[in-house]
């Protein structure tokens, strides 16, 4: 017989609307072994079943939702299925398969947000990378793998190196999982522009996908402004400023490995030559936008794309903070006319908190801004309707008056 959750009377409301995630305080009592990742019943108060889910033990977030409903029971076939359902809907337009396009890097599956909580695949020219960040997601690894090879994968290589895994009792893992080792950088093309990822020791799968639109977005501002790109990582930012054709493009960044691998994306995206004068600067940017206030430097355009500066709600003020210092000096350095892309990946900062806070930079910066943009995580990063929770990245485009 199965494991089964049974929710304290009155908490089934959030399971019944779909939402994945039961909090340890929603569960009145387990009967049954359980264990790491077990796929359980969960029953209302008065027994009813709501479908079915996976165990953490050690997590706040007791059971991720697979299955809603009850009616059909998980098994290494439905988590299959559910993979090939998410890759399906990546489909380009004429049909074909994202991972089958050569030099495409597309996010294949997006957690929650594709009904596998926990499960993250991203895809580049062919070669998949995956994590699994929640008990329940690395129980059904391998099958996950399985299906990403029978849909045409060139390999599948595990980052699984996330913090989040510790808060579920799980070790890190780096390595491959199926099919053929990846190459030491995978070259992918965006809108034109040319990068190699490094899916073994690059951040979280190699690439950020998630800014794509927003890269496509600056990319239409950037002709004829002087573009400093702070935390550039393999220089997204800065390419799409170089390809909108601004005159030069700084790219800042603390991590000197992201820095090469950004010179290399330019060269490789202009065999001839950068258009405009570029400059690669391995640097602190909070130090960075400080020295550049006393030099009396000014910029068109600049862009600030931090990491997540919360992880949880508890480290909001302390990131509500770095966000603001580095959004008013980059206000203060900007030209007449200048536009700043903000931006914020912290999950816990809500778009509205993020608007404050920019609002109260300006305010310090002493000069008014209009909004001539706004853009979150690109579509191939989905946000389920009933899980508000899976929409992390926000970024606004404003114009200094
Ligand atoms: N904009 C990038 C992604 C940025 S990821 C893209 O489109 O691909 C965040 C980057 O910030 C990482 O490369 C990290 O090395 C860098 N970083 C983190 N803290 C930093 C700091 N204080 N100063 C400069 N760079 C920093």
């Amino acid at each position: 017989m199965n494991t089964q959750v049974i929710l304290k009377n009155g908490r089934e409301h959030s399971v019944e609307h779909r939402h994945p995630w039961i909090f340890s305080g929603a569960v009145d009592r387990t009967e049954g072994p359980v264990e790491t990742g077990t796929t359980v019943e969960v029953r209302s108060s008065r027994g009813v079943l709501l479908g079915y889910g996976s165990y953490s033990p050690n997590s706040q977030i007791r059971v991720r939702m697979l299955e809603f409903g009850g009616r059909q029971e998980p098994d290494a076939g439905y988590v299959k299925s559910l993979t090939a359902a998410a890759i399906s809907r990546r489909c380009l337009p004429d049909g074909s398969s994202p991972i089958a396009a050569a030099g495409r890097g597309t996010r294949l599956a997006h957690g929650e947000s594709d009904a596998l909580p926990g499960v993250v695949v991203d895809c580049y020219d062919g070669w998949c990378v995956t994590q699994f960040s929640s008990a329940g997601a690395e129980r059904w690894k391998t099958a996950i793998a399985e299906a990403l090879m029978e849909n045409g994968a060139k390999g599948v290589y595990d980052r699984s190196d996330v913090d989040s895994r510790k808060r579920e009792g799980l070790e890190e893992h780096r390595g491959n999982l199926a099919g053929a080792e990846p190459p030491e950088t995978i070259e992918i093309t965006e809108n034109g522009m040319r990068f190699l990822v490094d899916v073994r020791n690059g951040h979280k799968t190699g690439f950020y996908l998630d800014q794509r639109e927003a890269r496509a977005l600056v990319r239409e501002h950037a002709a004829g402004r002087h573009a400093l790109n702070c935390f550039s990582y393999t220089g997204g930012f800065g390419l799409a400023c170089a390809a909108g054709g601004a005159k030069s493009v700084i790219n800042l960044d603390l991590s000197r490995p992201a820095l090469d691998l950004a010179e290399r994306n330019f060269a490789l995206t202009f065999p001839g030559g950068c258009p405009c004068e570029t400059g690669f600067e391995c640097a602190d940017v909070f130090k960075q936008l400080r020295l550049y206030r006393d030099q009396g430097r000014k910029f068109g355009l600049i862009v600030l794309d931090p990491p997540k500066f919360a992880d949880t709600k508890s480290q909001l003020m302390r990131a509500a903070r770095g966000y603001k210092d580095i959004n008013l000096l980059a206000m203060k350095l900007l030209e007449p006319g200048g536009i700043l892309a903000t931006f914020s990946c912290s999950g816990a900062m809500s778009a509205e908190f993020f608007d404050t806070i920019c609002r109260e930079a300006a305010f310090d910066a002493k000069r008014p801004f209009q909004i001539i943009g706004r853009t979150r995580q690109a579509a191939d990063h989905p946000v389920s309707l009933d899980f508000p929770e899976g929409l992390y990245l926000k970024g606004t485009l404003l114009r200094a008056m």
